[in-house]
């Protein structure tokens, strides 16, 4: 069985428009250069791995359902690019969200790394030469606790997380990115 490097990629804010909730299809819009990016890594042989906290899951903003119509939208979007994504891994829950059943402490909410683990179960993936990208501190420090070097996107919350809270943190990207296109092409140097 090949084992192959994963890249952990954030969805709202790394591939489509930081909205705050997609509480609707209409609120899924990717960000400039998306498609070219993954299919970037498609060619390259990484798997390219959707990791995301979906909290308004828990916080009854919108129903679990409601991400699988994201997915298939998602799919649409990027194979018009040539780009496709090998597998996709939520966290509905909230520690104290409004629907009993996504409302509980979890392992899987980022920065957490319970959604690393799934993904190593489901596919043959080679970690030692596995990255994470993300807009937020969460999507590093995720990416420290599993031993991986985590790149930050300026997109989404990306600029702000840098300004106003990455000094406070003890985690540091391994690089800034200006978008996901730009975080590929280092991790293909
Ligand atoms: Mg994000
Ligand atoms: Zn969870």
């Amino acid at each position: 069985m090949g084992y192959r490097p994963a890249v952990f990629l954030d969805r709202d804010g790394t591939i489509n428009e930081q909205m705050g909730y997609v509480n609707h299809p209409s609120r899924f819009v990717l960000l400039p250069r998306t498609g070219e990016a993954i299919r970037l890594l498609n060619e390259k042989g990484f798997y390219v791995v959707i990791v995301s906290n979906q909290s308004g899951v828990a916080r009854g903003y919108f129903p679990e359902s409601l991400l699988d119509e994201i997915n298939s939208l998602m799919h649409k979007k990027l194979a018009k690019a040539g780009a496709h994504i090998d597998a996709i891994y939520y966290c509905p829950h909230y520690p104290t969200g409004l629907i009993k059943k996504y409302t509980k402490k979890c392992d899987c909410r980022k920065p957490g790394i319970g959604l690393l683990k799934r993904a190593t179960e489901d596919l043959p993936i080679d970690m030692s030469r596995s990255y994470v990208v993300g807009d937020t501190c969460s999507d590093l420090e995720m990416g420290q606790k599993a031993g991986l070097p985590s790149v930050l996107v300026r997109t989404g919350y990306g600029l702000g997380e840098i300004e106003y809270v990455l000094p406070r943190r003890r985690v540091k990207p391994t690089y800034v990115a200006s978008d996901l296109l730009d975080a590929v092409h280092y991790i293909l140097s």
